[in-house]
């Protein structure tokens, strides 16, 4: 599985072409502006690896909590944080519950009279008018969480790769090999390189 760190260059790296390619088949800066900053928002923050203590995690400071149950609920890499669509559907949910939770506290913590009926009401509205926008924002977290499954999984497969070629070495061959790299090694001279190699 690759860093947080090379999750988040390939995130960055990928940013340009995501919004190249979506400004050429949008022609819309207010499509492509959507699209590229939920992109970067799940790529940075609102990515899989929130099933685990991870950089997405952190970054999301002192709120950082409100994914410790989701963390508890799922298995790292299961395919509820991980398998695509499933895993954005569930964090835009798990998120919306945790924002009505906190909108309600907050409400009844200052005693504001809070209308569940409007929000819904007016959630809807804003769902089915601005149906192009929220579909562009989904699109982009969407995208962001697909570029870090598929370098996870290039990540697994090469690793993989490379553990079978190794075992398909006999045993022997390798020690032979260990004792022949031993002696040549030790008739070298040892000239700076070596030196800063070994
Ligand atoms: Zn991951």
């Amino acid at each position: 599985m690759p860093s947080g760190r090379t999750h988040d260059r390939i995130t960055l790296w990928s940013l340009p072409f995501v919004t190249g390619i979506t400004f050429e088949q949008t022609q819309s800066s207010k499509l492509t502006l959507l699209v590229a900053g939920a992109f970067l928002f799940s790529g940075l923050m609102f990515g899989p690896d929130l099933d685990l203590y991870s950089v997405q995690y952190k970054r999301w400071g002192w709120m950082r909590w409100i994914w410790l149950p989701y963390q508890k609920l799922l298995r790292h890499r299961s395919l509820l944080s991980h398998g695509p669509i499933i895993g954005t559907t569930l964090r835009v949910l798990y998120l919306a519950i945790w924002l009505g939770i906190i909108v309600g506290i907050t409400t009844s913590v200052w005693c504001m009279q809070w209308k569940w009926q409007m929000l819904a009401q007016s959630t809807v509205r804003s769902l089915t008018h601005h149906s192009t926008d929220w579909l562009a924002f989904a699109l982009g977290l969407e995208l962001g969480a697909m570029s870090h499954v598929i370098s996870d999984w290039v990540s697994s497969a090469y690793k993989r790769c490379r553990n079978q070629r190794w075992s398909v070495i006999p045993h022997g061959k390798m020690k032979k090999k260990k004792s022949l790299a031993r002696v040549t090694h030790r008739s070298k001279p040892a000239t700076t390189k070596n030196r800063q190699k070994y």
